[in-house]
């Protein structure tokens, strides 16, 4: 079979360049298979070779060389997306960014990370100086800056600083274009719109610059409570009590902790739900007055008493707790659900009483413009497609904004929108529609209905605008 790619990669053969089977089938996968639907519509694209470049001079040099032979390129970061996000649906080159790495502390309250530093290592960089990330998502020792601006959301930290996008916790973005000669574009403000959760479609991003917080010594606290229906009011309180400092606040149902979490599960106790949290040491004492006055909270584990052994309480939340739970049992997926506000905790309990079987309540605490939220990660028992559709309509039905993550666009994973500025910037900065084909819906098919999935066919030729805007 002839290599379409052949003379590009042998203009580009003198950077960190591989076409190894292995590695192209590794490197061109993230979490996309947590989705059964994924999995089957994903399981066989790869990219046609990987190019791992060392700075940015080089990541120019492969948009350009990409630019001109006409080749998609797909953004890696540590692939622990979970939508099919970095899956080169058309192949081309994959860019790695694990080179990327440089981190440097300008001033105390904000750090500057090259777009492929893991979030964990940044951290620890920040430590000496006193303070740590804000946010970050629960696969922090993972994932990379760059993969959390463009395909994360939001996660530990969110109970305190709201989610990523939300003004003052990202200040500025460096970002390259894909154009015959790449420029440089350094965002701050609204324009750093542009390219958030844009999952690389319009822009690659070099390098982020992050507001932090004081480093505290976080205390991982569970609770056990007999009924779910007080566990996430605990929850809703300790968000929204405002002098409380805690990073971290989820409401975890029955059965999951005793069934999914056998580190924890005996001091949960049978049929009990979990409410986790993370606390700072002086806020202790406020929190366990808390619960004194709400009643029917047994603190079952806190790191500071019990020791590490179940591991960080963040690694049972967030999209962890799907994790651990498809780890025991390979049929269960997950959904994402904005319960919407007034009226969170009535449209909670009714999608319980409606699903008592199919769905597993999970929630997980944050700040929208100062207000506390629950929004849901329930797991999901599979059975069929065509159910689980059923099951998204019906939530929609009930008042509920559904996000799925059994998605690979932009669009339908975000409520079937796409922010107008990410498509206007993606005209301007990827004329010719190479940065991560099909994952920008309205770039191939402004008019789609979303009333079924966006098929855009792997390796299949861009149509519509994408085709239109080929300059
Ligand atoms: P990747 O998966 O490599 O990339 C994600 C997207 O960003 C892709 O579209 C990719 O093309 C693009 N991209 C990557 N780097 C760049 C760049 N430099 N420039 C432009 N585009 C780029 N997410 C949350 O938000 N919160 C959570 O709490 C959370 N918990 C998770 C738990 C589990 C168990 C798993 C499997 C996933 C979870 N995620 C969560 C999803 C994911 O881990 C995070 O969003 C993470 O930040 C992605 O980083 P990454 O480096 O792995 O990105």
């Amino acid at each position: 079979m002839s290599d379409r790619h052949a003379p590009l990669k042998a203009s580009l053969a003198h950077l960190e360049l591989s076409d190894e089977r292995r590695t192209l089938k590794t490197k061109s996968r993230d979490f996309f298979w947590y989705s059964p639907v994924l999995k089957r519509r994903m399981d066989h694209l790869v990219a046609d070779f990987v190019v791992a470049p060392r700075d940015e001079h080089e990541i120019a040099e492969v948009l350009a060389a990409c630019h001109a032979a006409d080749c998609p390129v797909s953004v890696r970061g540590a692939g622990t997306g979970n939508y099919g996000q970095i899956i080169p649906l058309e192949g081309g080159c994959l860019l790695d960014m694990r080179h990327i790495t440089a981190v440097s502390i300008p001033a105390p309250g904000r750090v500057v990370a090259g777009a492929g530093a893991v979030l964990r290592t940044i951290d620890r960089a920040l430590a000496p100086h006193g303070q740590e990330l804000r946010l970050y998502p629960s696969t922090r020792s993972l994932a990379t800056v760059g993969g959390f601006v463009a395909g994360g959301s939001g996660g530990v930290g969110s109970v305190r600083w709201g989610m990523l996008r939300d003004p003052g916790n990202i200040l500025r973005l460096r970002v390259l274009t894909m154009e015959a000669r790449p420029r440089t574009l350094d965002l701050t403000g609204e324009a750093m719109h542009q390219v958030i959760h844009a999952y690389g479609t319009n822009g690659v991003i070099t390098e982020v610059e992050l507001a932090t917080a004081s480093a505290c010594n976080w205390i991982d606290v569970a609770v056990s409570v007999a009924d779910f229906a007080h566990a996430a009011r605990i929850a809703e309180e300790v968000v929204a009590s405002d002098g409380l400092w805690i990073k971290l606040a989820s409401a975890i149902a029955a059965p999951i902790p005793e069934a999914f979490f056998p580190k924890l599960a005996a001091r949960i106790g049978k049929g009990n739900s979990m409410v986790g949290l993370m606390v700072a040491p002086q806020s202790m004492p406020a929190v366990e007055a808390l619960f004194d006055r709400l009643g029917g909270a047994a603190i079952a584990f806190r790191s500071d008493r019990d020791g590490d052994e179940p591991g960080p309480l963040h690694a049972y939340c967030w999209n962890h707790t799907t994790q651990r739970a498809l780890l025991v049992d390979p049929k269960i997926t997950y959904l994402q659900v904005g319960f919407g506000w007034p009226g969170n905790h009535e449209r909670i309990a009714a999608v319980r009483a409606r699903f008592p079987d199919e769905i597993l309540m999970h929630l997980e605490g944050f700040r929208r413009r100062g207000q506390a939220m629950l929004a849901g990660l329930p797991l999901l028992r599979f059975t069929t497609e065509e159910r689980l559709e059923e099951i998204c309509a019906e939530l929609q039905m009930m008042g509920c904004g559904v996000y799925s993550p059994h998605r690979f666009t932009i669009e339908e994973g975000g409520g079937n929108a796409l922010p107008p500025e990410q498509l206007a910037f993606k005209l301007e900065a990827d004329p010719k529609g190479l940065l991560n084909p099909g994952k920008m819906l309205t770039w191939h098919e402004p008019d789609w209905t979303y009333q079924r999935m966006f098929d855009h066919g792997g390796r299949a030729a861009p149509t519509g605008r994408g085709a239109a805007g080929r300059d």
